[in-house]
């Protein structure tokens, strides 16, 4: 699928800095400096405490599928259907959940607790969109 198709991302003052890391590949997310929970998307608040003093954390290691759904409908004319969204968490960041496509073609190979590698791929208006691999070989 052509990821380059859709609608490009509003960047705000709350996410350049995570497009800026994810044009280098870095997938960031909010780390609360007063109560350290961490957020994702990233918002300028703590989803906890509603701290305010936010740092970018790199999300390291693989995900897990915490969900998934199969997309069958054609949005655009261009969309190559189906393809799989997946809701992935990190054991290493409780509490954050990134959302991204799974890269590999067959919808029959999504799972939950599926072991997953995120990468990025170019996206709408040359943003690097997230999206996931399933790692080979896991389970
Ligand atoms: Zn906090």
């Amino acid at each position: 699928m052509d990821a380059s198709i859709g609608i490009p991302p509003a960047v705000t003052d709350e996410t350049e800095q995570f497009w800026t890391n994810a044009a280098q590949g870095r997938l960031v997310i909010e780390h609360c400096l007063a109560c350290g929970a961490e957020s994702f998307p990233p918002r300028g608040m703590c989803r906890k405490c509603r701290g305010r003093s936010m740092s970018a954390v790199e999300v390291a290691g693989r995900g897990r599928v915490y969900s998934f759904t199969v997309n069958y409908q054609r949005w655009l004319p261009d969309l190559e259907v189906p393809y799989t969204i997946v809701l992935v968490e990190f054991p290493d960041h409780p509490g954050v959940r990134v959302i991204g496509r799974l890269r590999d073609g067959d919808p029959q190979r999504a799972a939950i607790g599926l072991e997953v590698e995120v990468g990025f791929e170019p996206g709408p208006g040359g943003f690097a969109i997230p999206s996931f691999a399933a790692v080979e070989g896991a389970g």
